[in-house]
Order: C-alpha cells, then structure tokens, then sequence
C-alpha cells in the first residue's frame, strides 16, 4: 500500500471565486478569486487539492451539467496558469425539494468520503476550507479538520492553521 495522500478540500463559491449570494448561474456571472500564491503554498507543502460543492441549482434547472462543466474547467485552467493544478471536483447535483435526500449534499459528508475514496486520502492529514457552516460540519463528519472563513475571504489569511 502506498502512503496515504493528504489533501485540502476547497468549497467552491466565496472560496474559489466569488460568492454571488445563490448557485452562480451563468458563466459569466463566474469571477475566479486571486487565491493562486495560498494555493501554490498549500500544494508545496504537499496537499491535493480537491473542490466540493453543492450545486442543488442542478437539480432546479437553473444551469446544465455542461455549463458547471464549462465554470469548472475555466476554474481549473486559470489555477493551471499560475501553477497551481486543482485535482478533482466532486459535486451534490441534488436538492431535497427536487431530488430528495441524498448522501452527498453538505452538511453531508459523502463529497469528502468519495474524494477520501478515490484518492486514498488520510482524513486525519486532511483540512477543508468553506466559508458555511455546513462545510466544517461536512468535514467533521469525514473526519477532515473544518476550517471556517468569510465568504471570499483570502485564503493567505488561515495559512497557519495548516500544517
Ligand atoms: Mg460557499
Ligand atoms: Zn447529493
């Protein structure tokens, strides 16, 4: 067995780009917000970076799986550019009032336990970074360290509180 990964989960609004008060519904509604240098250090110290995001707008039809599509792979190419590679995106396309309940919709830990899953991570090396309450309890539940900011605070600004 090869080592265990450790890795930081990332929410994806007023994490990664900004906050828009709902689902971001168009693409051009999406603006990526200038983490690159926390990130770029976070990676450096050897973590994967991984996103999980509720995207219950998927379930209200509000957006199509290839316009989340288009919003993740814009997100993943501008962190390329300034060196910083985004692994995975893990998503709950659910919402109780259209789909019912789910495993995987935060404050449900199930988006963590499949990116635990997929890339052997250890929980217990592992942060994720959100800026609801429903993150840090999503990462409790998976037995990842929560670490709760302000929405679209800088990520340079809890850099301490990883290891
Ligand atoms: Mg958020
Ligand atoms: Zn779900």
């Amino acid at each position: 067995m090869p080592d265990k990964v450790k890795a930081v989960f990332l929410d994806r609004d007023g994490v990664l780009n900004q906050e828009m008060g709902d689902y971001v519904r168009r693409f051009e509604d999406f603006h990526v917000l200038d983490n690159f240098d926390a990130l770029k250090t976070l990676q450096d110290r050897g973590y994967m970076l991984l996103i999980a995001t509720n995207q219950g707008g998927l379930a209200k039809g509000w957006y199509t799986e290839e316009e989340l599509a288009k919003m993740h792979n814009h997100l993943k190419q501008v962190y390329h550019e300034h060196g910083v590679e985004l692994t995975d995106f893990f998503y709950c396309p659910h919402h109780p009032n259209f789909t019912g309940d789910c495993d995987c919709r935060k404050p449900k830990p199930g988006l963590l336990l499949q990116g635990i899953a997929k890339y052997n991570i250890d929980p217990s090396k592992s942060y994720f970074i959100g800026d609801r309450e429903r993150d840090v309890e999503a990462g409790t539940a998976a037995g990842v360290k929560g670490i709760l900011i302000d929405s679209d605070q800088p990520i340079s600004t809890v850099l301490d509180q990883i290891a």
